[in-house]
């Protein structure tokens, strides 16, 4: 990797005007792929989900998936886009030994859905529109695995493999206008914009987004032009970057870079980049094809798309509410922040709150709990909270038996742990480890008079009124109870019993 020079981002920022263009490719969650019957399960062993057709071999016919069609135009409608009447795909060609037919199936200048916008909320509050240029479908390539070298990459691996399985599964790319007025902002726009975009596509159910795991991958165009000049500057391309961080991270790093190299006198060169997660930085991948290069053309053995506009219709009326309005209700009806709601965003804790609530759990609770015990479960885990072994249903009973009594805080709280291990629902885990809280007044009534008796000096002090010294009784009481006793109840109790009065 090379050392490349930059300029401090306030200079950079001070001289020049970011555009970004942001081009998210979106794997879409079908059964089957794009052209093909084949599954989209990528568990199974290298090339077994292969067939003539996404094999490319002679004479094979691909067939659309409407599935794949029908997420395409939710997506589309919700980024208010106009939908095609009529579009075709078309043939990408280039030669890449993950891509056996020597084209990608694509779409070029007929794409499905175009013209729209998505409102990306940044983290004062502040609503950025940007705008859509189109959606189009595609398929992904195989995957190819360089073997023999030391880092994984082609360069000194002795041979590669190739495995098709991925080839044909179903993809979206959504590519935005250039998004000009972002100045300073332009990282954080780009991050919420690629975070909108993933929950909105969570929310139609068309895929589940996962960018961890490449369902869904930014490319991110970055030019810089003098501050007040119309006219846009040259812009690299930086490739395949698949967290958010990274998006905010990689933008920053090019406007950094492409500062440096213009304010001392260079030219940027259009190419495309790769990322580095470990210091954020990018270098040069290869130079930019322009697009008559793929020469594209119209994809000969499929049928054009035209979606009968009673379908589009239809799916416009059953689109969910959009994230950023659900998160602004979700905001109000629960009284918190802008800043607690980002929070609980990044737990990935809104549905499981809205779940509990919906079970019968007071809001201020379900978020107690999963905010609270949960997150710091799912942390020590290091899986989602979606994946913890507790639904939230059984996070509502839990609330339930502490409004009731039954339990106190620290009761509940071993209650969880026990639905945590394994043992069974709330009601399961209370029976078994014996965890109500003890409000038989008789019960307590004894706990309290033997506390009294063991412990006759701290009793006298309190018969003298020194009602302070009750916090070491209490204690006694809880340890005799185990935790299980309502510590107000048996203050109450001490200091009735001495006649003191609380
Ligand atoms: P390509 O296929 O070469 O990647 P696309 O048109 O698919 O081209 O995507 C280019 C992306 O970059 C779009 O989002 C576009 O709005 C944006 N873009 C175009 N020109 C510039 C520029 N000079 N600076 C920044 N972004 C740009
Ligand atoms: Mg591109
Ligand atoms: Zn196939």
């Amino acid at each position: 990797m090379t050392v490349t020079d930059l300029v401090s981002y306030d200079d950079a920022l001070a001289t020049y005007d970011p555009v970004m263009g942001l081009e998210v490719h979106v794997e879409l969650g079908t059964k089957t792929k794009m052209f093909c019957g084949c599954s989209t399960e990528l568990k199974q062993d290298a090339n077994s989900q292969t067939c003539p057709t996404c094999l490319g071999l002679p004479g094979a016919l691909p067939v659309v998936n409407e599935i794949g069609v029908e997420s395409a135009i939710k997506i589309g409608l919700a980024l208010h886009c106009e939908i095609a009447e009529w579009c075709r795909f078309a043939r990408k060609n280039y030669f890449y030994p993950d891509m056996p037919k020597n084209f990608q199936t694509s779409q070029y200048d007929e794409p499905i859905a175009y013209n729209g916008y998505l409102d990306v909320q940044l983290e004062d509050g502040e609503v950025f529109r940007v705008e859509i240029e189109r959606a189009h479908m595609e398929e992904d390539t195989g995957k190819s695995t360089h073997v023999g070298g030391a880092t994984g990459r082609i360069h000194g691996a002795s041979h590669s493999l190739l495995d098709y399985n991925r080839a044909g599964i179903p993809l979206i790319e959504i590519v935005t206008k250039p998004i000009e007025g972002a100045g300073e902002r332009a990282p954080e726009v780009a991050k919420a914009y690629v975070a909108e975009l993933r929950e909105l596509i969570k929310a139609l159910g068309v895929s589940e987004a996962r960018m961890e795991q490449g369902q869904m991958r930014c490319d991110v165009n970055l030019s810089l032009r003098p501050k007040g000049a119309e006219k846009f500057g040259t812009r690299s391309e930086t490739k395949n970057v698949n967290s958010l961080r990274s998006v905010e991270r990689a933008a920053r790093f090019e406007i950094q870079r492409h500062a440096a190299v213009l304010s001392s006198g260079g030219t940027i060169v259009q190419e495309t980049r790769h990322f580095h997660e470990e210091d954020g930085s990018t270098t040069a991948g290869r130079i930019k094809d322009n697009a008559e290069d793929y020469r594209y053309f119209p994809e000969p053995d499929l049928v054009p798309v035209a979606p009968a506009r009673e379908w589009v219709e239809k799916l416009r009326a059953e689109l969910p509410e959009l994230p950023r309005v659900r998160r602004n209700r979700l905001r109000e009806e629960w009284g918190v922040t802008e800043h607690d709601m980002q929070s609980i965003l990044n737990a990935g804790a809104v549905d499981p709150i809205v779940q509990t609530i919906d079970a019968g759990a007071p809001a201020d609770q379900a978020r107690k709990w999963w905010m609270g015990e949960l997150a710091r479960r799912a942390n020590e885990g290091g899986v989602d909270l979606a994946a913890l072994p507790i639904t939230p249903a059984q996070v509502a009973r839990v609330c339930a038996l502490v409004a009731e009594g039954s339990l106190n805080d620290k009761l509940a709280r071993q209650t969880i742990e026990g639905v945590l291990a394994g043992e069974g629902s709330p009601d399961e885990v209370v029976a078994a480890r014996g965890l109500a809280v003890v409000s038989d007044e008789g019960a307590l009534g004894t706990a309290v008079d033997e506390a009294i008796a063991a412990n006759a000096a701290i009793a006298d002090k309190i018969r003298a009124g020194k009602i302070a010294a009750a916090g070491a009784l209490v204690g006694a009481v809880m340890k005799a109870t185990r935790g299980q006793a309502d510590a107000a109840r048996v203050r109450e109790l001490i200091l009735e019993r001495l006649g003191a009065e609380g």
